[in-house]
C-alpha cells in the first residue's frame, strides 16, 4: 500500500501536489507519505496480533530524525548498525531500551555509549565480539544484555550483495556452534547477561519459503536456549520484500493487492499466517527488523530532465539527480519505478534515464520505454524511501538532496538541501 496517486494529471503525495513541491523546494528531492509509513507499521503489527512481538525499525533503512520520531511516537523499537544510529534515535526521543545493535564490527567507542546509554541488546555476531563485550563490561563494572546472530544457513533468493543467512556470509555465527557458545558464555562471560537469539537472512525476499525455512530450523534451538538459559527473546531479523515493478498502477486504488498478486508474492498476511504457528508456541517475546517493508514505498526522489541527448545507439534523459542520491540501481541493480511528476504525454519512448555523475554505472534505467519526457519535465523515482538517502554521498562533490515529509494537505522540510559550505565543514586548509 501507499499514498503516491495521480489527481488531475499531477502525481500527488497523500494530499500534496508533488509539482508545486519540487518548485518549492528544488530538486532532487525525497519526499515521503507519514500515513504510508504508519500503514505498513500497523499493518504488520496487527498481523502478529497472536504474538507477544516487538517491532524494531531497522534504522539503516532511513535514519532522518523525522522518521524516526514518527515511529517512537507510534511505539516502535529500532534495530541499530552503529553509534551514530544510537545517537539519532536518542535525538529524535528514543531511548537505547529500545534499541537492539547489530553490525559485525562494533567499535570500543559504540559498545562503551551504547553500554552507558543502557542498550535494550547487543546482537552479537563473532565469539571475539562477545568476549570483547564481556571485557568491556567488566572494566565498567556493568552486566552486557547480548543475543547472538544465528546464522542458519539458508538461502533467502535475493540479490546476493544483500543476502546474509548463507554460511559464506560474514554475518552472524554458524548453526552449529551456538549452544556451545552459549555454555561458555555462562561459565566464563560473568559481565554478560544471555538474553535473546536472533537472525537477519538477506533483504527484499520475495516469498515466504527461506522465512519459514530459516525459522522452522532455529526455533528448536530458540527453545533450548531458553530452557537452559533463560534467553527472553527470539529475532526474526527483516528482510520482507516490496514490489518494485509497476510500483503505480495509475488510477487503479488497489495497488497493493494488484502487485501481491503480479510481483510480490509476498504479502504480510501470508508471512505473519506462515510464521506466527511456529512462534506462538515459544512462549518467548518475538521481535522483527523490518525496514524496507515500512518505509520503502513510503519514498519518491523527484528529478527534473535537464538534457536530453540523441545518440546513434541511445536516447538519454540525463536528470538531476543521479547516483550520489540514489545508488540502488548501481549498486545492486535496484529497480525503480519512474514514472513523471505531470502525466501529459500520450506517446512512448525508449530512453536510459542518467544522472550527472562521472560514471558509466550513474544510470536509474536503461532501454526503458517511458511517457516521452521533455527537457525541464519532473520524474519521480518510486519506491526510494528505503536505501535511498540513507546511502547518498557527495561524491562529485555534489550537495545532498533535501527531504519533505508529508502528512494529509502537509508538509514540512525535515532536512535542509546541503549548501557548498556544508560539503567543506571540517575540512582545513
Ligand atoms: C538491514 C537489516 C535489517 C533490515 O532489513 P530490511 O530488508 O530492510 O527489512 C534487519 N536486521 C538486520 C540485522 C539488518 O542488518
Amino acid at each position: 500500500m501507499h499514498d503516491f496517486h495521480y489527481h488531475d494529471g499531477t502525481l500527488h503525495c497523500e494530499g500534496v501536489n508533488l509539482t508545486d513541491l519540487a518548485i518549492q523546494h528544488g530538486t532532487p528531492l525525497y519526499v515521503y507519505s507519514a500515513n504510508t509509513i504508519l500503514e505498513h507499521y500497523r499493518r504488520l503489527s496487527s498481523a502478529l496480533s497472536d504474538l507477544d512481538h516487538h517491532i524494531a525499525f531497522a534504522v539503516k533503512a532511513n535514519s532522518n530524525l523525522s522518521i524516526l520520531k514518527l515511529l517512537n511516537d507510534e511505539g516502535a523499537d529500532f534495530d541499530i548498525v552503529s553509534g551514530g544510529e544510537l545517537f539519532r534515535v536518542i535525538r529524535a526521543g528514543g531511548t537505547a531500551k529500545k534499541c537492539t545493535f547489530a553490525g559485525v564490527g562494533k567499535t570500543r567507542e559504540e559498545i562503551e555509549y551504547s553500554l552507558n546509554e543502557g542498550i535494550y541488546c547487543f546482537n552479537v555476531e563473532s565469539e571475539a565480539e562477545l568476549r570483547f563485550i564481556n571485557k568491556i563490561s567488566n572494566e565498567l563494572n556493568v552486566i552486557a544484555p547480548v543475543a547472538i546472530r544465528v546464522n542458519p544457513n539458508v538461502d533467502a533468493k535475493t540479490h546476493k550483495y544483500i543476502s546474509t543467512g548463507k554460511s559464506e556470509n560474514k554475518f552472524g555465527i554458524d548453526f552449529e556452534f551456538i549452544e556451545g557458545l552459549y555454555e561458555t558464555a555462562s561459565k566464563e562471560l560473568k559481565n554478560l547477561e544471555l538474553r535473546g537469539l536472533q537472525m537477519h537472512i538477506g533483504s527484499q525476499l520475495s516469498e515466504v519459503k527461506p522465512f519459514v525455512e530459516a525459522v522452522q530450523r532455529v526455533a528448536p534451538l530458540a527453545q533450548k536456549l531458553k530452557q537452559k538459559h533463560d534467553i527472553k527473546f527470539f529475532s526474526i531479523g527483516g528482510g520482507i520484500g516490496i514490489a518494485y515493478e509497476d510500483a503505480l498502477a495509475s488510477g487503479k486504488d488497489s495497488w497493493w493487492q494488484e502487485n501481491d498478486q503480479n510481483n510480490t508474492p509476498l504479502t504480510i498476511e501470508e508471512y505473519a499466517s506462515e510464521l506466527v504457528p511456529i512462534l506462538a508456541p515459544l512462549g518467548l517475546k518475538i521481535m522483527l527488523e523490518p525496514g524496507r517493508l515500512i518505509v520503502g514505498n513510503a519514498g519518491i526522489l523527484i528529478s527534473e530532465i535537464l538534457y536530453k541527448k540523441v545518440g546513434t545507439a541511445k536516447t538519454f534523459a540525463i536528470a538531476d539527480a543521479g547516483m550520489g542520491d540514489l545508488i540502488r540501481p548501481a549498486l545492486y541493480q535496484g529497480h525503480h519505478e519512474i514514472v513523471p511528476i505531470q502525466n501529459t504525454s500520450n506517446e512512448n519512448e525508449t530512453v536510459d534515464i542518467v544522472g550527472p555523475i562521472c560514471e558509466s554505472g550513474d544510470f536509474f534505467a536503461q532501454d526503458r520505454e517511458l511517457p516521452k519526457l521533455e527537457e525541464g519535465e519532473m520524474i519521480g523515482m518510486l519506491s526510494s524511501g528505503a536505501y535511498g538517502f540513507v546511502m547518498a554521498s557527495n561524491y562529485n562533490s555534489r550537495t545532498l538532496p533535501a527531504e519533505v515529509l508529508v502528512s494529509d494537505k502537509t508538509h514540512k522540510l525535515i532536512r535542509k538541501r546541503q549548501t557548498y559550505e556544508d560539503l567543506i565543514n571540517g575540512e582545513d586548509l
